[in-house]
């Protein structure tokens, strides 16, 4: 039996209607660049595999890495054991990390490291607040619940990380169990002052503050300004708000600097990390927490335990394949590599607001290795139907792009070479002079 008419009988893809979407496409192996279909056609992954992925598929040295953990030790359970790859890889990043951090909490994915932060977050309130164990400045009304986040964000498919996130198409039918959360915009020159003093008005009850710094990825690839940015997450501080960086996808190298807070003055208390942690090949989540946070859970009263945990915590084969490709972004070669994107992005942008009388696309924006636009055809929205019909046509050439609804970006891995690029843009320029007939039918 064919692959497609197997995986049909059995399997329940993410993000997938289970009626009338496109048969998906087996891919039996990757090459840097490349994935490689049964037919031996191989399809250019500009968009990193879900932006996973940043060294290239099958990377030699991270498999290498990864055999040699496997050959050692798989995995132990994390609670009363721990293992040389989990420290090794808290001692690298937290030096690297945008901000004073002090300890480490793994999970397993993006998701889970932003359903973490919220968890600490609420729970140092929690924890401040209870009586039976005095600092002098403990009280009731220390316990703040308020979550403050912004529209259009996402930050994860869980309960929690559904709440603060964007309320849309994906957390529709969940509406009612999700927890209530205080949602302002992205900050612009026009309401940056409005939005401060929200902060101020309702600070004190403000337990938390998680944003995805410069970027809101799922929500279409939107750019923000870091200066006002960090005006927001001054005022938040000025209110003694814990501030959450969700780096899930912003992390390791995609801004152009390794986290997306160094572009700016005011670094997170959490930060959240996943998706690029492992180079891509292994399920990992991170959120490091500042020690003032830590301090809050030092106690002789067990209640004030973080209770939480995942059978995977910290797994050594994760933790070592994380290692492996931290190894990889800091060899010189990976820095020359970003360098050459983010001057790519720059060119290509101009190209494209060059083309743009001509072409039907509009706000073409780029950040370090990530550039994106809206195709001027149906809604702006995630089910616009153009995106499917822009995957198939680019799959047709040997390029992999997976637009937002209406918005097409591209995030290809850094070992993209100047000349993959050229064809990578060329091409989809060429997709976009060949939407002339509108293909959007309106869904119900
Ligand atoms: C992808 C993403 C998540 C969720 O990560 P998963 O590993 O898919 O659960 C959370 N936050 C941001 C910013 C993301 O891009």
């Amino acid at each position: 039996m064919q692959l497609q008419e197997r995986d049909k009988a059995v399997i329940w893809h993410p993000f997938t209607p289970l009626k009338q979407a496109p048969v998906p496409l087996p891919i039996v192996r990757g090459d840097g660049l490349y994935l490689i279909d049964e037919q031996g056609r191989r399809y250019m992954d500009a968009i990193s595999s879900w932006w996973v992925n940043l060294h290239g598929h099958a990377h030699p040295y991270i498999a290498r890495k990864l055999y040699e953990q496997a050959m050692t030790l798989e995995q132990v359970i994390f609670a009363g054991f721990t293992h040389l790859p989990a420290i090794e890889l808290a001692e690298r990043l937290l030096p690297l990390l945008p901000g004073s951090f002090s300890k480490i909490f793994y999970s397993d994915n993006g998701s889970t490291s932003t359903e973490v932060a919220i968890k600490m977050a609420l729970q140092y309130w929690w924890n401040r607040s209870l009586h039976s164990d005095p600092p002098a400045d403990a009280s009731p009304s220390l316990k703040r619940t308020t979550i403050l986040a912004f529209n259009n964000s996402y930050h994860g498919d869980t309960f929690g990380a559904m709440s603060v996130s964007d309320r849309s198409v994906f957390t529709m039918a969940f509406h009612d169990k999700l927890f209530d959360v205080l949602f302002i915009d992205t900050p612009s020159a026009d309401n940056i002052v409005s939005l401060q003093q929200i902060i101020a008005d309702k600070g004190q009850n403000i337990a938390a503050f998680i944003y995805e710094p410069l970027v809101q990825g799922a929500g279409g690839m939107k750019m923000y300004d870091v200066r006002l940015l960090d005006q927001l997450i001054a005022a938040a501080k000025q209110q003694a708000i814990i501030c959450i960086a969700d780096e899930v996808m912003t992390g390791f190298g995609r801004t152009g600097q390794l986290f997306a807070s160094q572009h700016g003055q005011q670094q997170p208390d959490i930060i959240c990390l996943s998706k690029g942690l492992t180079g891509g090949t292994m399920a990992l989540g991170v959120t490091a927490a500042a020690q003032f946070i830590v301090d809050a859970f030092v106690s002789d009263n067990a209640l004030k335990t973080f209770f939480h945990g995942h059978s995977f915590t910290a797994n050594p084969l994760a933790c070592a394949a994380a290692l492996a490709s931290l190894d990889l972004l800091q060899q010189e070669t990976c820095r020359r590599n970003i360098d050459q994107l983010v001057t790519f992005n720059a060119n290509f942008a101009q190209r494209l607001r060059t083309l743009q009388p001509g072409l039907p696309i509009k706000n073409v924006r780029h950040l370090g290795t990530i550039l994106a636009f809206e195709i001027t055809q149906g809604e702006d929205n995630y089910l616009n139907n153009l995106a499917a019909t822009i995957t198939a046509r680019a799959m047709q050439k040997g390029l992999y792009i997976r637009p937002l609804g209406n918005t097409v970006y591209t995030m290809p891995p850094y070992c993209i070479t100047l000349q993959e690029l050229e064809w990578m843009a060329d091409t989809i320029i060429e997709i976009i002079q060949d939407i002339k007939t509108p293909p959007v039918v309106p869904m119900a």
